[in-house]
């Protein structure tokens, strides 16, 4: 049996799986011998200077695997130009310390792709809890990012589901995200989904998880 990696959670790791745990603030509580996403989310952005100061200082410890979840999100109270500000500083601060990014994106793709365009991360990216059509899959993945996929794939009618089904095998990850379940139960789905045995599943997110972060 392969190992299961978990790429988003915003729960302490429950299985044996590698899990990326998010944090959004309170970046002291990082635990020793786990391994973090840490970033500011779109939905709290109040004193963004001080917590960009924070977090450009904890970014840079070993347990820290990657910079986010930010990114854009058009249901945030935050003024626009404000949240393009400060997925900017995480893109310079990912770039720097040469870790991934994870991006939170809400009905904003095309603003975000245009933002990366202008501030290129020379860093992978990683659009979490993919749940768009086809349509946004492709210019994502043209750019070269990576979709995570999380319980929404559990819905076989829902877009995410249809998408896993179709994109290119190398640019698939899993996350629970803030759902309650397991991560196996995800990868089996997403194996069905694909028509391919959950073994062989395993070791190509495997080696998806292995190009990204460095654990
Ligand atoms: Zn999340």
């Amino acid at each position: 049996m392969g190992t299961y990696f978990n790429v988003h959670s915003h729960r302490p790791p429950v299985s044996e799986a590698i899990t990326i745990e998010n944090l959004y603030r309170d970046f002291e509580q990082m635990k020793a011998g786990r391994h973090y996403s840490i970033g500011l989310h779109p939905w709290h952005l109040q004193d963004h200077k001080a917590q960009m100061d924070l977090l450009a200082v904890h970014a840079e410890t070993d347990a820290v695997k990657a910079i986010g979840e930010c990114g854009l999100d058009k249901l945030a109270a935050a003024p626009m130009p404000l949240q393009e500000e400060v997925l900017v500083a995480h893109i310079q601060l990912a770039n720097k310390l040469g870790k991934p990014m994870v991006i939170h994106c809400v009905q904003a793709h095309n603003e975000i792709v245009h933002l990366f365009k202008q501030n290129k991360p020379k860093v992978p990216v990683v659009f979490h809890g993919y749940n768009k059509r086809h349509t946004v899959a492709e210019l994502l993945i043209d750019q070269g990012f990576y979709l995570s996929f999380g319980a929404a794939i559990l819905n076989r009618d829902s877009p995410a589901a249809q998408v896993l089904s179709v994109i290119p095998a190398h640019k698939i990850l899993l996350e629970t995200d803030d759902a309650e379940v397991d991560i196996a139960d995800i990868y089996s789905a997403a194996a069905a989904l694909r028509n391919t045995d959950v073994e062989s599943f395993i070791l190509q997110v495997s080696n998806n998880f292995n190009t990204v972060f460095h654990i």
